[in-house]
């Protein structure tokens, strides 16, 4: 399979914690055109594939008149001879759903749409300076159903040094009363993360408890889905399988050794589209294999490795890790129990070949 990511990097404000690329602005026009002119110049970077899935991210696509996104959604139909996606996501952030946006949507053929909600505690969402209340993503949530909408996921923040763990729990208790089909949560980093690592592995907990008791099923690292609703487009990431990226800051990966990117610099972009790539050594592609597939559940088939990539693998390493709990190897395949998983960074890179004990 393949899928086509498209980046909208505009945004009403910054929020505090944010790291991609966006800028605040509305001058979207010849944005849009450059992004039309980048579809049809790469449309054979996926060598004939179809997508299957479409997703539209951001910045914060919603701030975009519906009828452009429409355009651009249009386009990637008629470039790949594709009738429509058997997944379309679009990011969209709770003050800017309306009833007729959404109805624009759903018209525009997205089929799931992932909320932006980060917090149910008004404080914590000014903190962070987010625009919307926790009522207003209520409302958004609700509006969204309305629409016709049922392939919903939420965006969740833990892991800040504002959060107490009764906090965390009442905003999963509030997304659960939502019943939405997915959840992604994210740890905060950098700066504004809680150096109380106790702290961000209680909160990791109760969040793999609760949501669990509630039927959704932890598929990777950050995210959980009532069954039948992980997100094909990010599962694919996973996966290794191919995608174009089209935007500024977008990255595209061909399926085997090709990463590519365009540079994140909106103007640079619709100028003159500057960009870069790399080939992935033998190395870099065992080590993103180990990375991407052990962030999931299902774990790795080591038997799907090339003979010099299991060759490649320490087999010490993992016997060492299997005896201590942090992997479980059932048949060919080794995979972190979800007890571990918040730690799958560090057992993922003890399997990395350079890694010396
Ligand atoms: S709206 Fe989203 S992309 Fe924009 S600054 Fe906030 S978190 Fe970042």
């Amino acid at each position: 399979m393949a899928g086509v990511y498209v980046h909208f990097p505009f945004c009403a404000t910054r929020c505090i914690y944010c790291d991609f690329y966006a800028r605040v602005g509305k001058d979207w026009k010849p944005y849009i055109e450059a992004l039309l002119t980048e579809l049809s110049e790469r449309k054979d970077f996926l060598k004939g594939v179809p997508p299957t899935t479409l997703y539209f991210g951001g910045g914060t696509p919603s701030l975009l008149p519906a009828g452009e996104l429409a355009r651009v959604a249009d386009a990637v139909r008629t470039t790949f001879g594709v009738s429509d996606f058997e997944e379309f996501t679009l990011e969209v952030n709770p003050d800017d759903v309306t009833a007729e946006r959404a109805a624009a949507w759903r018209s525009m053929g997205a089929g799931r749409v992932s909320v932006g909600v980060q917090s149910f505690c008004d404080t914590h969402l000014r903190w962070m300076h987010r625009r919307h209340t926790a009522a207003e993503a209520v409302t958004a949530v609700e509006t969204l159903r309305r629409a016709g909408f049922d392939n919903l996921s939420l965006d969740l923040i833990f892991g800040f040094t504002e959060l107490s763990d009764d906090d965390w729990a009442a905003s999963i208790a509030a997304a659960l009363a939502l019943r939405p089909e997915h959840i992604s949560c994210y740890q905060m980093m950098g700066r504004l993360a809680d150096s109380d690592e106790d702290r961000c592995r209680r909160q990791y907990a109760l969040l793999q408890e609760r949501l669990s008791a509630a039927g959704y099923r932890q598929y990777e690292v950050s995210n959980y889905a009532l069954p039948g609703y992980e997100s094909r487009h990010n599962s694919a990431y996973w996966a290794r399988e191919p995608y174009l990226g089209l935007g500024a800051g977008a990255h595209s990966f061909d399926g085997d050794r090709l990463r590519c990117w365009n540079t994140p610099d909106i103007d640079a972009y619709a100028a003159s589209r500057p960009g870069g790539e790399e080939r992935l050594s033998d190395r870099e592609v065992l080590e993103e294999k180990l990375m991407l597939s052990l962030r999931t559940v299902r774990g790795l088939d080591l038997s799907s490795l090339t003979d010099p990539e299991l060759g490649s693998v320490k087999k010490a390493t993992l016997e060492e890790l299997s005896r201590a709990g942090k992997l479980i190897v059932e048949g060919s395949r080794i995979r972190i129990p979800e007890g571990e998983l918040f730690v799958s960074d560090w057992i993922i890179s003890r399997l990395f070949p350079e890694h010396t004990a």
